[in-house]
């Protein structure tokens, strides 16, 4: 696995960051199944007219959930100085996902290392795939919290889709930086299994047969 994520980490650190600038498209989707991660900064983005820096590893992440496992992925594959928002490309490219998983990477912190962001629903109506989530931070031993206020998801694609679709049908997962770094171990062994884990949940619909 790590040799694997090294090499699809390597498409996003190129140009210091900036990705495979002569990439036909900001957005690679790899489409037909029902589960989508997505990356939307594997690369370094234009946010408030500045360049900000990508989150390292959720592109390698991403990228060996699509190619070696059985999801749907959208990744930013290159910087572009103008914004060129993932769910702009989600709605207009008419993305058919039963539900997204927005993979992020957040700052170290001293007692988590994943923030969950439920955007502008609450928590009451991701009732049931947040216990599928709190159940497998627990087998995997990922200390979680829920919905604090800088990682909740409102700003960027959760909450947009949300907002454009009215469904709750997209979850924010950001990660801790150990969580995200390709030469080490948890990648392997907790933050890999943890995502293949949920989606697969989610394809067989746990997450709806837990809200009993
Ligand atoms: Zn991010």
């Amino acid at each position: 696995m790590k040799k694997l994520l090294k090499q699809y980490e390597a498409d996003f650190m190129q140009n210091k960051g900036q990705g495979c600038l002569t990439a036909k498209t900001v957005y690679t989707y790899s489409k037909g199944k029902p589960v989508c991660f997505c990356a939307p900064h594997a690369v370094h983005s234009f946010v408030h007219k500045q360049e900000r820096s990508r989150d390292i590893g959720t592109g390698a992440i991403v990228q060996y959930l699509g190619k070696q496992q059985t999801f749907s992925t959208i990744v930013r594959n290159k910087f572009v100085p103008c914004k060129e928002m993932i769910s702009d490309f989600i709605l207009t490219k008419k993305v058919s996902a039963s539900f997204f998983l927005d993979i992020h990477g957040m700052r170290a912190h001293k007692d988590f290392d994943l923030a969950i962001g439920t955007g502008y629903f609450s928590k009451k109506k991701y009732n049931a795939i947040l216990t599928q989530t709190k159940k497998l931070c627990r087998k995997y031993k990922i200390r979680y919290r829920v919905n604090l206020p800088q990682y909740m998801g409102k700003i960027g694609l959760t909450g947009r889709l949300q907002k454009t679709t009215g469904k709750a049908n997209v979850l924010q997962l950001e990660f801790a930086p150990e969580f995200r770094d390709i030469t080490g171990q948890i990648i392997q062994d907790k933050t890999i299994p943890f995502l293949i884990e949920l989606g697969e949940s989610i394809k067989r619909k746990e997450h709806v047969k837990t809200t009993a």
